[in-house]
């Protein structure tokens, strides 16, 4: 157990105070012990040195003379004076040898970690004293604690990691501070997928490293920032009054993310969303925290990015209902509470009707949900496939049900969502629903969103060259709200542009959306596309459409969307007039 023999004489005596003197060990084991480097000596019970190797003044940097008038609790370090002075009175009661990792501060500026051994030394004539051994363990303390801290952090910025995250907000809900305010806020860079991918995962790199620099410097220092994975940033706000000091932080982490960032010599701009979780005195466990600030990033995002949302109840509620939805869904597939409703597209001279839009319905347990409620959730959960496959052949079934009626009605427009789009097997429902109808594919329009289009320019293009080489047409939906490449609208095989309602509900007032709808209308005309303004309410917005040449319009001006028995008594009582013209053929070669 023990590093040397009780008999190993040290020194001879010297008079001092009756202690034995500090020269350097003597005999073969002495030399040992001065090989060793370590620390030996022998002490009273208070801690006063008798004596001490060479090896032992040398790693306190103290001359001889000195340690032997000195007391080894003090070249302890304050935290552990007290533990080691009680080792040495517990050792030389009972005789059992204890062991202590303890810190020193030896003479200028040494100091480190000691393994630090104490072993009793029976009394031989004088009064009993204890021997001490230390090795030196500062490397292995230091790298341990490397470690550590490393287990800690994210190697890419430097920031912490996950686990980080976890014994932060641990450490707050035990420790002394719980029950004070305290914020937890999951940062995302808007649009950082595109810089990755079009600069490249290195600048995508240094990017992330920048951002986690800006964050250090707004709330000034490690303590409170941590990457969560890919452009997930967390901050863990302490020391806070109230949410409104949290959110003066966001404000900053806002500004400071939108500076342009240089990377390899050019300039790039982001933003950011931001979720915030707040609470005081609640304890929540880091999942909890994590979870709530996800919610609020999420409506951050929701609600135009660039911006921060704080974490409410209420989303919870929403999160709640948009489950409920998700579970009956499924349901009204099977039972068929999914509906098609049309709305005429008209001439905006005659109102005769042109074409017709189909847009779903839900009708569950006596209230209708709307299309923008559940269109986004059964794109979540995958439904979109089956609903817009079903979509697609219902209203095709329904242009040759009217065909053999006799109602002709010129083109049916069908929504088309992204993930739908995008999804492979959407060419194949699109063929198997003109085959299974037994329509021409030039009588059928497939309404597709800028965004949907531009997600991949590439694959667009030559999804849109099949179907088109079948004679499907291309109409892009909402167009104005999202962006587009003047480029890929020139060589997507497209027929009509339609321009989004909220421009029309403002054009009358605002000559900024009259100016954008004017646009929209002589980009069509440029490309050679049919202009459909959508959300026509009023004669004001009619005629200022007419004047400016949109060749169709919709709304409520002329026709709501209308159940297949409500368009055909429609059609029968005259208050619907089907025109008959093609204006694709017209336009479009
Ligand atoms: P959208 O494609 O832009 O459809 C036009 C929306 O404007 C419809 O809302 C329509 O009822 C509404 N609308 C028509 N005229 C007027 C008007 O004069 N004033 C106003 N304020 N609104 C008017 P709806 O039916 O609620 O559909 C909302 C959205 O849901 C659609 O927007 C479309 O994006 C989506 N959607 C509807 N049916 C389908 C579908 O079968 N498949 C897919 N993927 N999406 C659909
Ligand atoms: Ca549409
Ligand atoms: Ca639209």
């Amino acid at each position: 157990m023990t590093a040397f023999s009780y008999d190993v004489p040290l020194a001879p005596d010297s008079a001092d105070r009756g202690r034995t003197g500090a020269r350097p060990a003597t005999g073969e084991a002495g030399a040992l012990l001065e090989a060793s480097g370590a620390l030996a000596m022998r002490v009273d019970i208070q801690g006063r040195i008798l004596e001490a190797t060479e090896a032992t003044a040398n790693l306190l940097v103290y001359p001889h003379e000195y340690l032997l008038r000195t007391s080894v609790l003090d070249i302890i370090a304050l935290e552990s004076r007290d533990r080691v002075a009680r080792l040495l009175h517990a050792t030389a009661q009972d005789g059992a040898p204890r062991r202590e990792r303890v810190r020193i501060f030896g003479g200028i500026g040494a100091s480190g970690w000691l393994d630090l051994r104490i072993v009793h030394h029976p009394a031989g004539t004088g009064e009993p004293s204890l021997l001490l051994f230390g090795y030196d363990i500062t490397e292995w303390v230091e790298s341990e604690r490397e470690l550590t801290e490393r287990a800690f952090l994210d190697p890419l910025t430097g920031v912490g990691n996950r686990a980080f995250i976890r014994k932060r907000i641990e450490e707050y809900a035990s420790g002394p501070d719980a029950g004070q305010p305290f914020a937890v806020a999951l940062m995302d860079l808007d649009g950082f997928k595109n810089i990755n991918d079009s600069l490249g995962h290195e600048f995508g790199d240094a990017l992330l490293k920048e951002v986690g620099a800006r964050l250090e410097d707004i709330v000034r220092g490690r303590q409170s920032v941590a990457r969560l994975g890919g452009d997930e940033f967390v901050l863990m706000l302490d020391g806070l009054e109230a949410e409104a000091d949290a959110i003066r932080i966001l404000e900053r982490v806002i500004h400071v993310c939108r500076q342009p960032f240089l990377l390899g010599g050019c300039q790039v701009r982001i933003t950011t969303s931001i979720g915030l979780a707040f609470a005081s005195g609640a304890m929540q466990s880091e999942s909890q925290w994590l979870r709530r600030a996800d919610l609020a990033m999420y409506e951050a995002k929701a609600l135009g990015k660039n911006r921060y949302c704080v974490y409410s109840p209420e989303l919870d509620r929403r999160l709640d209902e948009q489950f409920q939805i998700e579970q009956s869904m499924f349901e009204a597939v099977q039972n068929g509470e999914f509906l098609l409703h049309y709305q005429p597209i008209v001439w905006p001279g005659s109102a005769q009707v042109c074409a017709v839009e189909a847009l779903m319905r839900w009708e569950h347990a006596g209230k209708e949900i709307r299309p923008d409620v559940f269109i986004p959730v059964a794109e979540k959960n995958g439904l979109i496939k089956h609903l817009g496959a079903w979509a697609l052949r219902c209203a095709c079934a329904q242009l040759a049900a009217w065909d053999a009626q006799g109602i002709h009605v010129g083109h049916m427009s069908v929504n088309v969502s992204a993930v739908q789009f995008l999804h492979p097997g959407f060419f194949e429902s699109v063929r198997n629903a003109i085959h299974d109808a037994r329509i021409g594919a030039d009588r059928l329009v497939l309404e597709i969103t800028e965004s949907a289009l531009m997600t991949d320019p590439k694959a667009a293009e030559d999804l849109l060259m099949s179907l088109r080489a079948l004679g499907i047409r291309f109409a892009v939906d909402d167009f104005g709200t999202g962006y587009s490449s003047l480029s890929y609208l020139r060589r997507f095989p497209l027929s009509a542009l339609k321009v989004d309602r909220s421009f029309v509900a403002d054009m009358v007032d605002s000559p900024h959306a009259r100016t954008i709808v004017s646009a929209v209308l002589s980009l069509a005309r440029e490309l050679g596309l049919v202009a459909i303004a959508e959300g026509v309410e009023t004669d004001a917005q009619g005629d200022l459409l007419a004047a400016q040449g949109c060749d169709l319009v919709q709304g409520w001006r002329y026709a709501r969307a209308l159940s297949p028995v409500d368009f055909e008594l429609a059609v029968t009582d005259g208050s619907l007039v089907m025109g008959q013209g093609e204006v694709f053929l017209q336009r479009v070669a």
